[in-house]
């Protein structure tokens, strides 16, 4: 005999919290069922769309969920009673078009296309063909949200026991941000409805509509989670990027960042900050210039050409190191002024003027001697986001791969826990792939301030509302409560 899924989470408390944390990280039983029988309905060629509190979950709004709502035609439902009953699936009764999977005891509910929500009764708003409707996204037919919006209205207009219904579209509305004219792709029995939610949405405390950016091509309504991640994320970037360039602090020394400000008269002290930014503290790193300025007067490029390899060696070391690696990062120096004296005529800013394409730059500073992938882009970032130097393209530029980085981009699902560098560097250029780097400024202001390794203050942080392991800690908290 299967044992009803939700008899067994009313019998075990730990297992029922469990379940519900497990819920928000897609692997509860709810989830695993939805995948083996969509992928059961894909190979018996049998249409369908998920629909109910799964997809609800895909297109945003996290709540557990302890079936499965599964929208097939009338022929589909007589394929699936020929196929599946019996053979890993049972009737919740007999005669039932419910049906229960047989392992994990979670409940299958068939919606045929062309019945009625809610009351049941005739209206205007009927179940769909899920070939009409749907949208696929990792192999899964999930309904489309402008038919799950349609079908929760007419739900809940028609029936005093389905007013979470209408509960659910408003989450909707404030999650996804809807706009009024979303309204328009509604069937017109449900738009009056639809207007009134969402004006009760607007005049709630707290509500707050977010734009996404152009960047991202799909409609609003179309965002998925993970799209409404990056959607904010990238906001969040290009708030970065389209703000006024302002005098950078990364030394905390007025004098330091002055000389790091100064591009234009010594543009080669950025690209010399930038060599030394490796196994120490940005700080201290980006402080080297105006060291060295200070060891013998001023940093002038024509008196830095002059000086022979044992010269930068001593001022690199005496009457202290300035760098962890002095002997190397001495290298390094007498090597990047002799190649901005041969390949830039002394004058550094020619690696980036006269807008070149993100690949030339960040190639132009890969040549460098000691500089890496992981400098070459950083040096290009800096330039575009805090400098607002213009390239052609910013296509070039990765995600840094930082140890903040890789941990915001776990909580937040983007990656798998504990994700490699080069993990977060494709994973950036997948999701954004006009401006990688663009993820890392948001990514790392949320690790800096708020997703700390310990202890995130996931209260505070601008994620907190679509970020799963957020939303799977406050799950826990409810069921717990
Ligand atoms: S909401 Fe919490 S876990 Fe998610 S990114 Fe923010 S601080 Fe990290």
């Amino acid at each position: 005999m299967t044992l009803a899924y939700e008899q067994l989470l009313n019998r075990q408390l730990q297992w029922a919290l469990q379940e519900g944390s497990m819920h928000f990280e897609e692997k509860s039983a709810v989830h695993l069922t939805l995948r083996k029988i969509t992928q059961r309905l894909a190979e018996l060629n049998i249409p369908y769309a998920v629909a109910g509190g799964m997809a609800l979950f895909f297109h945003g709004v996290r709540r557990f969920t302890e079936d499965v709502d599964i929208l097939v035609t009338p022929e589909g439902l007589e394929q699936v009673r020929r196929h599946l009953e019996g053979l890993g699936y049972v009737p919740v009764f007999s005669g039932s078009t419910t049906l229960r999977d047989a392992e994990s005891g979670v409940r299958i509910e068939f919606l045929v296309t062309g019945e009625f929500p809610g009351d049941g009764k005739p209206k205007p708003v009927s179940f769909p063909d899920p070939d009409e409707a749907t949208i696929e996204k990792d192999n899964v037919r999930w309904l489309s949200l402008p038919s799950l919006i349609e079908l929760k209205l007419a739900s809940g207009m028609t029936s005093p026991g389905r007013l979470r219904d209408l509960a659910d579209v408003q989450e909707l509305i404030r999650v996804l941000s809807l706009p009024a004219d979303f309204g328009q792709q509604l069937q017109p029995f449900v738009r009056d409805k639809y207007a009134e939610l969402r004006a009760s949405v607007q005049d709630s405390p707290g509500a707050q509509t977010i734009d996404l950016p152009p960047i991202l091509s799909a409609p609003v309504y179309q965002t998925t989670r993970q799209d409404r991640i990056v959607g904010l994320l990238v906001e969040r970037g290009k708030q970065y990027l389209d703000a006024e360039r302002e005098f950078v602090t990364y030394t905390g020394l007025r004098e330091a960042d002055k000389l790091i400000n100064d591009l234009e008269g010594h543009p080669h002290a950025f690209v010399i900050a930038c060599l030394m930014d490796r196994q120490m503290s940005t700080e201290r790193a980006w402080a080297i210039p105006f060291r060295l300025a200070q060891r013998f007067g001023d940093f002038a490029f024509s008196r830095l050409e002059k000086l022979t390899a044992e010269e930068v060696k001593r001022y690199m070391t005496e009457p202290e190191p300035l760098h962890r690696f002095p002997n190397e990062m001495s290298k390094n120096l007498y090597s990047a002024i002799a190649r901005i004296a041969k390949d830039y005529s002394g004058n550094a800013a020619a690696i980036w003027s006269e807008e070149p394409s993100s690949a030339e730059v960040v190639h132009r500073f890969h040549e460098f001697r000691g500089v890496g992938p992981k400098i070459a882009n950083m040096a290009a970032n800096l330039l575009v986001c805090d400098f607002k130097v213009p390239f052609k393209d910013y296509e070039s530029i990765d995600a840094s791969g930082d140890v903040q980085v890789c941990r915001v981009f776990s909580r937040l699902g983007l990656t798998s826990p504990y994700p490699s560098p080069e993990a977060v560097v494709h994973i950036a250029r997948a999701l954004s792939p006009e401006f990688p780097a663009l993820l890392d400024i948001p990514a790392w202001e949320i690790g800096r301030n708020w997703c700390r390794p310990e202890t995130p203050t996931c209260d505070e942080c601008f994620m907190q509302r679509v970020c799963p392991s957020a939303l799977s800690k406050t799950a826990a908290g409810t069921l717990s409560s």
